[in-house]
């Protein structure tokens, strides 16, 4: 077992970019826009490539019936469900212009509802959604389709209807298991209820049911986090991830109802990240890379020890890397070498269909030198390992003088023994892979650049 000190997570486990994507959303430009997405579209269209390999469908639901008072999400707090019908009939023009772009029945095997909470809608709304997907594009069987289950909005039955619809996969949005925890973040959802619906989850059949936990919550000790550790170990979720909570006030409205004199100190989070590591591992979790953990049997962690593992903007994936099409208020979607966002609004969201407009504001299309470090940052989060030579042959160029000043900085990484760099390429270690992010953050240009701005404005 690796042994994750908290020295070495105070100094290693720095805040920075999840790499779902490369160049990271940050980067995206206002220049980027609706006629750049039609202009992908029409490429992959006219791709065989292209063609031939399935998509990826994410559906954003911003809508949730109460604030969760940690909540950096993109959600309208709202009790008129009637509002997610109107929403289901913009978003049935969006695929529409979708289809008139790509043509009907595109393969899909990978569908994921995020939100907000998507369990807001109905079962009439739930089943629409899932009609109208289905009879503008193909679901493959043994595809990847997930939604996140918010447990205050679902019982066996709604479990039972998700399964009937076609998902396979569900994500329980927990956090915290201490009342006092959830009282100071104003997500009340009793421990009980939660392994209910999980038992029912199982005897339902889903392939795959994962848990969500945050540290770093107001009213949170290591040793209370601790009780929430061993319920989640009893619970024995197929996946658990694990995120930090950032207390951004400024950015975001929702957090500045969080008491400041609530929030645990940083050591006391470091603490809880090293206990949540062990509780993990001791539970026989396999840690996946970047706040993920899965049992042994899981796809996930199968995919890891096979190195098959992908990563989208859910997370770790077992599915291919394939064309991303975000349909919602703020999805975001990634076509050929192009990222784009829609409107982050509904106003505009709404605006833009209404003038038969596809409502993507702004994006990305990724230069070749983004096309080459994207490729290096998923061989690192995905693999843990490059190797330099299928890299120079596949971009033609020299790793040593292309990455000259990377490979110099990971000199660092590889005196602490997170990684190992040989002639053949490099190699995250069993240590390495908790904090694999540092690794790849090395290799973001962007980044870079903007430290290197900030050293240069220190200087002057
Ligand atoms: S955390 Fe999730 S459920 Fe809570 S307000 Fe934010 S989006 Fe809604």
């Amino acid at each position: 077992m690796t042994i994750v000190t908290p020295e070495l997570l105070t100094r290693y486990d720095v805040s920075g970019p999840r790499y779902t994507s490369y160049p990271t959303a940050d980067r995206f430009v206002d220049a980027f826009g609706e006629q750049d997405y039609v202009l992908a579209l029409g490429q992959r269209r006219q791709s065989p490539v292209g063609k031939a390999l399935p998509l990826s469908i994410y559906v954003h639901i911003p809508f949730c019936e109460s604030l969760c008072y940690y909540c950096a999400c993109n959600k309208i707090i709202t009790k008129h469900h009637d509002r997610a019908d109107v929403y289901l009939r913009y978003l049935q023009r969006e695929i529409d212009l979708h289809t008139a772009h790509c043509g009907v029945g595109q393969m899909v095997s990978q569908i994921h509802f995020g939100g907000g909470t998507p369990t807001f809608l109905s079962d009439a709304g739930l089943r629409d959604l899932m009609g109208m997907l289905r009879s503008s594009f193909t679901l493959v069987p043994g595809g990847e389709y997930s939604i996140e289950v918010d447990p205050r909005t679902v019982d066996a039955d709604r479990l039972a209807l998700l399964a009937e619809l076609g998902f396979n996969r569900l994500s329980f949005g927990v956090q915290d298991f201490d009342p006092e925890v959830q009282k100071a973040v104003h997500r009340i959802q009793p421990a009980e209820q939660v392994f209910s619906l999980v038992e029912s989850a199982r005897s339902i059949g889903f392939d795959s049911v994962n848990v969500d936990l945050i540290y770093g919550l107001p009213k949170q000790t290591p040793e209370s986090f601790d009780r929430t550790l061993a319920q989640v170990a009893e619970l024995r979720p197929d996946r658990i991830a694990l995120y930090a909570y950032a207390h951004l006030p400024e950015r975001f409205k929702a957090q500045r109802r969080i008491v400041w004199a609530d929030l645990p100190m940083a050591s006391s989070k470091v603490s809880m990240l090293a206990r949540s590591l062990e509780a993990f591992s001791t539970a026989g979790y396999v840690y996946v890379g970047m706040d993920h953990f899965a049992l042994p049997e899981d796809a996930l962690a199968v995919a890891k020890r096979q190195g098959r593992l992908h990563r989208n903007f859910q997370g770790y994936s077992t599915q291919p890397d394939c064309d991303l099409i975000g349909l919602g208020v703020s999805a975001i979607g990634r076509v050929g070498a192009t990222y784009s966002q829609n409107a982050k609004t509904l106003e505009d969201y709404y605006d833009l269909l209404n003038q038969g407009r596809l409502p993507v504001v702004r994006g990305l299309a990724l230069t070749r030198d983004d096309l080459v470090r994207r490729a290096v940052i998923m061989a690192i989060m995905c693999q843990g390992e490059l190797l330099f030579e299928p890299l120079e042959q596949a971009w033609l160029i020299n790793v040593r003088d292309y990455f000259a000043s990377e490979l110099e900085q990971l000199k660092e990484l590889e005196q602490q023994g997170l990684v190992m760099v040989s002639n053949e390429g490099l190699e995250v270690t069993a240590m390495g892979w908790y904090f694999v992010r540092a690794i790849a953050m090395v290799f973001d240009r962007y980044l870079q650049a903007d430290k290197n701005r900030a050293r240069f404005s220190r200087i002057i």
